[in-house]
């Protein structure tokens, strides 16, 4: 079980890749105020009803493909709290094991 004090990040880019990231208001703005156009990384999102970061064939548009986030200092709050968006202690940070547990 992962939690804040045992989590550490292997880098493996996975979670930017396969993961959809939802995006306030307030993320929207930092990003932009940073030099980036609207319509460069935000969509919405019919099935979440919410804006989202877009994708592209790499997984989110600021991934570099590899282990790096292009906006890493002004990311998007889930991305800073990944893998602990919406519980304290989680099975895995791994896209591909999280939907296995859910499927289970
Ligand atoms: S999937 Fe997990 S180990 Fe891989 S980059 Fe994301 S948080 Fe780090
Ligand atoms: S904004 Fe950065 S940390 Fe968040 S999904 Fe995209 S590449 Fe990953």
């Amino acid at each position: 079980m992962l939690t804040l004090s045992n989590f550490r990040c292997e880098r493996c880019g996975d979670c930017c890749r396969y993961l959809t990231v939802k995006l306030s208001k307030e993320d929207i703005s930092a990003i932009k105020e940073k030099g980036f156009e609207e319509g460069f990384f935000v969509v919405f999102d019919d099935f979440i009803k919410s804006e989202v970061l877009k994708r592209d064939d790499k997984g989110c548009v600021f991934f570099d493909g590899g282990s790096c986030c292009k906006i890493y200092d002004f990311r998007p709050t889930v991305c800073k709290r990944y893998p602990f968006v919406e519980y304290d202690k989680v099975e895995s940070c791994k896209p591909k094991l999280m939907k296995k547990s859910r499927d289970q």
